[in-house]
């Protein structure tokens, strides 16, 4: 089997090398720079649906989603129209107005927390959390997992997935930044324990449990490829309130993208503090941070827990994020459909490697999934250990079989792809046609 004949990329080559001279690496975060994957990242021009068309005409079926926030598909008219009638009043205005009050009151009936505050990222949601979950309990340590990813606050960046994704080896308990320029003083407030292992959080508890204002979760993996949590974890999890400890679940991804109540409503969570990034935003930066009444309400001006954003709450950005949890709200099939599509393109990915003789193990749910180059039995790929074991390389290579072919996956062996709405039969069947190529060539 022969290599696909290389689309041109002239024009990303040309703006790649421009982009290089200017920002750090060429990009505006890291895993765009195709790093893991080799090559030249393409620079995209416009997306609608489920396509995106790089800047040199190509046009690519996507599964990255905008790394999750597009579940419509990209260009939506109902979002397109809410945010362009939004622009006409204003684009700013640093005082309150009435698209915070209407996504505020649609989240917290969605989604069952008492209250809600809007900030611009995922990254600033999980961040002003673990503040308030500090405020509230006068502790000063936090428990995340290994391969969790919870964006790149300081104290947040120790044993971190997604970009930071490496093969490193850690203890239970104490453990290492992931970053340069995170002192160690700030990684000694982070306690990691393994996912996936109630056991060693269990001892973590019974050790330091006293100690701990939260523990912080990704309810279902994304970041270190997509991981499902066990019955007997989630258990484990909901114990951390015996120590006097909040619970604090990552929504960024799985947030309005596993069901409407996300992760928490699918696998019947029940945490103090939700974060919320991505779908919420409908594209437009938001992120926020919700809970019950007596937790939120420690938050400034209300309680003592400092918290703001002079673009917290923008006009746009709220209009985008209304319009799109209204589509959702509105389609009651749409994760129904979602999760049909994807389980068929985990059970065509799973044909396509086992004919062409290429291992691989795939974990999806909804409309995530991670198909993993290595040989685990189904559903044994938990942790971010197990997931680490796969074979980057041969990632790498079907990748650029796929993108060969037009087909755009996450650029990392380590990330979810995203389905949207807007992926039909004909989509499905072009990306299995794609796959059975790209395995052949591995084979
Ligand atoms: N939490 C999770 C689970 C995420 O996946 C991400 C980003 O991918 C973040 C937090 C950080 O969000 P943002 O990139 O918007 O800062």
């Amino acid at each position: 089997m022969t290599t696909q004949s290389l689309p041109s990329t002239t024009r990303s080559e040309a703006l790649f090398a421009r982009a290089k001279a200017v920002t750090p690496g060429g990009v505006n975060s890291p895993v765009r720079a195709f790093k893991s994957v080799g090559g030249t990242p393409r620079f995209i021009r416009e997306a609608h649906g489920a396509y995106l068309t790089d800047v040199d005409g190509n046009r690519l079926l996507d599964y990255i989603g905008s790394w999750g926030p597009m579940i419509l598909g990209h260009d939506h008219l109902a979002v397109r129209e809410a945010v362009a009638a939004a622009l006409t009043r204003g684009t700013s205005f640093g005082a309150p107005s009435e698209g915070e009050v209407r996504l505020a009151e649609t989240v917290t009936r969605l989604t069952g927390v008492d209250r809600v505050r809007f900030v611009n990222s995922g990254t600033e949601a999980t961040m002003s959390a673990l503040r308030l979950a500090r405020g509230f309990t006068g502790r000063k340590y936090i428990v995340k997992f290994r391969g969790n990813y919870h964006g790149h606050a300081d104290g947040l960046l120790v044993e971190a997935g997604s970009g930071l994704m490496t093969n490193t080896e850690g203890t239970l308990g104490q453990a290492a930044p992931s970053s340069a320029g995170v002192p160690e003083e700030y990684a000694r407030l982070t306690l990691v324990s393994e996912y996936n292992d109630p056991a060693a959080l269990d001892v973590l508890l019974a050790e330091r449990g006293h100690e701990i204002a939260a523990v912080i979760f990704e309810p279902v993996v994304g970041n270190a490829g997509v991981l499902i949590p066990t019955p007997e974890f989630l258990a484990a999890l909901h114990r951390v309130r015996d120590r006097g400890a909040l619970l604090i679940v990552d929504e960024v991804m799985t947030g309005f993208r596993l069901s409407l109540r996300g992760a928490t409503g699918l696998l019947g969570l029940t945490p103090d503090l939700t974060c919320w990034g991505k779908i919420i935003g409908g594209g437009l930066p938001v992120g926020a941070y919700g809970g019950r009444a007596d937790v939120m309400d420690f938050v400034s001006p209300q309680g003592p827990v400092y918290q703001a954003g002079t673009l917290s709450g923008n006009p746009l950005a709220m209009a985008a994020g209304l319009a799109t949890l209204e589509v959702l709200e509105g389609d009651p099939g749409i994760y129904t459909r979602l999760e049909a599509y994807t389980a068929e393109l985990a059970a065509g990915l799973k044909a396509a490697a086992q004919r062409a003789g290429v291992p691989l193990s795939v974990n999806q749910i909804g409309s995530m999934l991670t198909a993993f180059h290595q040989d685990a039995p189904e559903g044994a790929i938990r942790t971010y250990t197990d997931a680490a074991r796969s074979d980057t390389r041969a990632f790498a290579a079907w990748f650029q079989q796929m993108l060969a072919q037009g087909v755009c996956w996450a650029p990392s062996q380590f990330e979810s792809i995203f389905v949207s709405a807007a992926h039909t039969g004909a989509e499905l069947n072009a990306t299995l046609d794609a796959a059975h190529t790209a395995y052949a060539y591995l084979g």
